[in-house]
């Protein structure tokens, strides 16, 4: 536990005004920002992703601000947290994601984006150019529509497909689609890799032929096996280990633009999800940091 900010701690869990650990650096100075989608109109299971971002950031206050396996600590690293956007429908999410994205990306800054649903994912990319996008998910998030809506959370790797061409999307991890979305997957050629096979090859062999220079990485955090993340809108068992997903940040550090973590549940929590999320975040932080 970080002491200095035990206090604090305390007497912001009581509202949702609660800024990310150590995000002390305004806009302007920060090579970081973090921006709240607390959004979950689209989840199809358990409800529960709007409460994440300041669950999230509430469970950053355990970790201490040096981060030993990388020699940096996070308070020479200027960073800032934007808040929550306000996001109640999901046009206004999207659109809300989009222009804050933007703002980040003009002012040459890395974003952070932590969900709320995957569904913001491709607003989030749409404002990168050209980008590789590596997500990591136990579903492949590929339907056309999904309960009549086509930015649903389960589309949301189709979506993310049309702004940046299908070639330039890699999945890895997953072990769940329906019959429909396996045919359109390999029938618009969209690459991904088993959770099985990514647990054979190891995520770093895997990463080590991935050519592109410019990264957004995706984590669902669904991607992780239940046992280590319980708290997700659709937990689905045979998933990875958190050390894979530390792995993948490190490897892939110098090359990343952007981020998003998303599906932590709250409600169906132990404290584990939200804590891990948190641990993502500031490894990223760490991680990038030390390649510039
Ligand atoms: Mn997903
Ligand atoms: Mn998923």
């Amino acid at each position: 536990m970080n002491p200095k900010k035990c206090e604090e701690y305390v007497v912001e869990m009581e509202s949702d005004k609660i800024l990310f650990a150590d995000a002390e650096s305004s806009f302007d100075y920060a090579e970081f920002a973090i921006l709240g989608v607390p959004f979950e109109g689209t989840t199809s299971f358990r409800k529960g992703t709007r409460l994440a971002p300041t669950s999230i950031r509430k469970e950053s206050y355990n970790f201490e601000t040096y981060l030993f396996d990388h020699g940096t600590d996070l308070e020479d690293v200027a960073f800032h947290d934007m808040g929550n956007i306000k996001c109640e429908g999901l046009e206004e999410m999207m659109g809300g994601v989009g222009d804050e994205v933007g703002r980040i990306l003009q002012e040459k800054k890395f974003p952070i984006i932590v969900g709320g649903e995957h569904s913001l994912t491709p607003p989030a990319v749409s404002k990168f150019g050209k980008v590789g996008v590596l997500i990591l998910d136990a579903h492949l998030d590929f339907r056309n529509k999904y309960l009549n809506e086509s930015n649903s959370h389960a589309c949301s790797a189709r979506r993310v497909a049309e702004h940046v061409g299908v070639g330039n999307v890699l999945i890895l991890g997953v072990r769940s689609m329906e019959k429909q979305e396996r045919e359109d997957a390999h029938d618009l050629g969209l690459r991904y890799i088993h959770a099985n096979r990514v647990r054979e090859l190891g995520i770093k062999r895997i990463l080590k032929d991935l050519l592109w220079n410019r990264i957004y990485l995706s984590l669902d955090m669904d991607f992780l096996d239940p046992a280590y993340a319980p708290g997700v809108g659709n937990p689905e068992p045979f998933g990875l280990s958190p050390l894979d997903v530390k792995d993948c940040i490190n490897v892939l550090a110098g090359k990343l633009v952007g981020f998003d973590v998303c599906e932590v549940s709250p409600p169906f929590d132990s404290g584990n999800t939200s804590s891990l999320a948190a641990r993502f975040v500031r490894e990223l932080i760490a991680s990038v940091w030390n390649t510039r």
